[in-house]
């Protein structure tokens, strides 16, 4: 498998079918290596050695939903619910915001209870208190008039990724109600209402082919999002997937630097399921052209029960320990964390 396929995509940002699928299937260590060093070159181009850092708010595991890969799927009687309440978000903010951190992701289940209205409040409330901030929201599917209220009360951002942009396989991971081309809708809305949007898929999840994965390079190639959450999918022991194989550690890196050369100018974080399976872990990541890090900040008694897989990485059980651990880490492969709020490079703030 030649090295000058890298170089293409490198110059082209894209590569035929034929030529995807032999970079997602080669066993040329060399060639492997070599993804990685052209995608770590081109993050470190567009910016800098930095690594941003953004501050994860696991506002709830009640959720609505079903889906057969998820630890907090409605049908999981094992686990513990617990919601935060708005104040509890605040407080969250507030250690981030001393720490440093300029930007905020509110993550969680679709917890009818956090309705549209209790986040607009919310959102509203962080707008105020933080205006240098960034607001993430990470809070799934909903209509195209709330997605407009959530801009218009001051979020920045939207992460849902699309899991799979392939009908059939959408439909073995999801029960029957979740609608593949809804979640793709729900991905349109919040590009043209102006959202810095993140899509991205669960890498070795059930099912999954080569050939899911070239159609989902193919969509994000389409919709251009501004940032792309690519993680392994890791089996709970309480949903129907539990005795399905990890996704492997070495196809989601290989998945990074083709994004990473595909969209030069994407966020594409080092997630924590990456980090969660043997090997480097988030510096593979960087190493691969990934330049964000979620430490998480959520109030540290609530964190287990945010298990959406078994073994799941921590930070630390404090978040400044979290974030001094990651100064240590990347410091040892030469690069820094960032606390600024770190927009995607094309977007006027
Ligand atoms: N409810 C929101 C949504 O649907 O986008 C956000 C929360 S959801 C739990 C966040 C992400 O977790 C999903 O997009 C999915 O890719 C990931 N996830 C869920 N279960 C997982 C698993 N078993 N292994 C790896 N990632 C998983």
């Amino acid at each position: 498998m030649p090295q000058c396929t890298v170089d293409l995509l490198a110059t082209n940002h894209s590569l035929s079918d034929h030529e995807l699928l032999d970079l997602l299937s080669t066993s040329d260590t060399e060639t492997i290596s070599y993804l990685h060093r052209r995608g770590r070159e081109v993050a470190l181009s567009v910016f800098g050695n930095k690594v941003y850092l953004r501050g994860l708010i696991e506002v709830s595991n009640f959720c609505r939903n079903d889906c057969y890969y998820c630890g907090i799927r409605r049908s999981n009687r094992e686990v513990s619910r617990y919601r935060l309440s708005h104040e509890d978000v605040m407080l969250c903010c507030a250690e981030g915001y001393a720490l440093g951190l300029r930007t905020f992701v509110l993550q969680g289940g679709e917890d009818p209870r956090q309705n549209i209205d209790w986040l607009i409040d919310l959102v509203t409330e962080m707008r105020q208190t933080y205006p240098d901030c960034a607001i993430t929201l990470s809070l799934g599917e909903k209509t195209p008039e709330e997605y407009r209220r959530l801009k218009a009360a001051g979020a920045n951002r939207y992460l849902l990724r699309h899991e799979t942009f392939d009908a059939g396989h959408y439909g073995e991971l999801h029960p029957e109600g979740m609608s593949r081309d809804y979640r793709i809708e729900c991905l349109r809305t919040l590009k043209e209402i102006g959202f810095q949007t993140g899509t991205g898929i669960m890498v070795g999840s059930p099912g999954q082919t080569l050939e899911h994965i070239i159609k989902d390079l193919r969509f994000i190639q389409d919709l251009q999002p501004e940032m792309i959450g690519l993680g392994p999918f890791i089996p709970h022991h309480a949903t129907p997937f539990a005795d399905r194989r990890a996704g492997t550690v070495d196809l989601t890196l290989r998945l990074i630097a083709i994004c990473r050369l595909m969209l030069p100018h994407a966020l594409i974080p080092a997630t924590t399921a990456l980090a969660s399976l043997p090997g480097q872990g988030r510096l593979g990541g960087i190493l691969a052209g990934a330049n964000v890090v979620m430490p998480n900040l959520s109030p540290s008694s609530f964190r287990k029960d945010y298990s959406l897989y078994d073994n799941k990485a921590a930070f630390g059980s404090e978040s400044a320990q979290g974030i001094r651990m990651l100064q240590e880490q990347f410091a040892t492969i030469g690069y820094e964390v960032s606390m600024e709020r770190g927009d995607h490079p094309d977007i006027e703030v």
